[in-house]
């Protein structure tokens, strides 16, 4: 299998179009982890020519980095291209944003150590924290790049105005923002932001958290603290909308090319502009699909094809607002 690479600014490697989410990999908010499993999908993705693994250290308050740090460990890290993030803070229960330059000096350790290296790949504040001045994040962040604890700078979850102040102080290389054929607001103005700028978005939730992948219908239900109990588009009337959509549109990659709707999912993230598609998995087989979302493209006529069934089964759409965390003032 060919594996689509892209360049990102200050890494040297080039990068699979497909990352390793590893969101439900620490467990929380996704009913809970499985270890085992977990260091196994990665070293898959690893051995299948994914080299982008993308983190926090909020997902499971450690737990994701640390199981990223353990499946790295035996000679995975040359292989790995390790995104992982900072600037939200846990406490009781809940969590913040903190982008102060205290906050990241001391989340940059504790993320090393938990990923058992010396250095992070990209590095990319998780969201915008208004009680921050961006240039002041910058500048911590970039001194970090300097010391050579960081190789390249990201943000997530930020608009072109912010990604301008950041940019006024820093190197920024690469955007996170949500993505994909059900949730594309960022085509109004962070994607031809990135293309102007040379920036690679990595887009999240590219299979809609499970939706586009296809197995999801109106009776599966999610456990324990799994986050799609509470998403509007995993709730009625909404969920026998988007259930329907992903029906149409997996006819539609059958009859037209072939393909899985998963594999359609990811092209057409794919096919929108300078773009990884990050794929959440917890399971080895949940990457079995990979090498269908590569060595083909899908043309207009497709893309107002795909466009033209989502409009004519969506009749209430939503975004992924519902999971911006709370900022410091108003939760406190
Ligand atoms: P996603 O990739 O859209 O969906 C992940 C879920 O899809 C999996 O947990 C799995 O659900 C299901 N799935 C995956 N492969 C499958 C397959 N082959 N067959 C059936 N189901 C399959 O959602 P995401 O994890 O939220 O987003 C991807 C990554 O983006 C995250 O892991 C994280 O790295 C990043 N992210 C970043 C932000 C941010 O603010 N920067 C926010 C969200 C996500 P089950 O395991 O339950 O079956």
């Amino acid at each position: 299998m060919t594996i689509e690479t892209i360049a990102i600014e200050g890494l040297t490697t080039p990068v699979s179009r497909i990352g390793l989410g590893t969101w439900a990999i620490g467990g929380w908010m996704w009913g809970g982890t499985d270890e085992k499993a977990s260091i196994a999908v990665i070293r898959r993705a690893l051995d299948s020519g994914v080299n982008l693994v993308d983190t926090a250290p909020v997902y499971g308050f450690g737990v994701s980095e640390e199981i990223v740090g353990k499946a790295l460990a035996d000679g995975y890290r040359h292989k790995a291209v390790i995104a992982t993030k900072v600037a939200l803070e846990w406490r009781d229960g809940g969590v913040f944003r903190n982008s102060s330059p205290a906050r990241i000096r001391q989340e940059v350790e504790d993320t090393l150590r938990r990923l058992r290296t010396d250095y992070i790949d990209l590095y990319q504040v998780h969201w915008p924290d208004p009680l921050v001045p961006i240039e002041e994040t910058a500048a911590v962040l970039d001194d970090l790049r300097r010391a050579g604890k960081v190789r390249a700078l990201g943000v997530s979850n930020f608009s072109p105005a912010q990604m301008d102040a950041f940019r006024r102080v820093a190197p920024l290389a690469t955007t996170q923002p949500p993505y994909n054929l059900f949730e594309r607001d960022i085509d109004q103005d962070v994607l031809p932001y990135a293309k102007q700028h040379g920036l690679v978005a990595l887009a999240y939730g590219a299979l809609c958290r499970g939706l586009l992948a296809g197995r999801i219908d109106a009776g599966t239900r999610f456990e324990g603290d799994d986050l799609r109990q509470r998403d509007p588009k995993f709730r009625e009337p909404r969920r026998e909308q988007y259930v329907a959509a992903v029906a149409a549109l997996n006819a539609f990659a059958r009859d037209r090319f072939d393909k899985s709707v998963l594999a359609l999912a990811v092209r057409w993230v794919l096919d929108r502009g300078p773009t990884i598609a990050l794929w959440g998995a917890r399971r080895p087989a949940q990457l079995d699909g990979i090498e269908e979302a590569f060595g083909w493209h899908l043309d207009e006529q497709a893309f107002e094809q795909i466009d033209a069934i989502v409009a004519h089964f969506i009749k209430d759409p939503v975004g992924p607002e519902f999971m911006a965390p709370p900022q410091r003032a108003l939760a406190a």
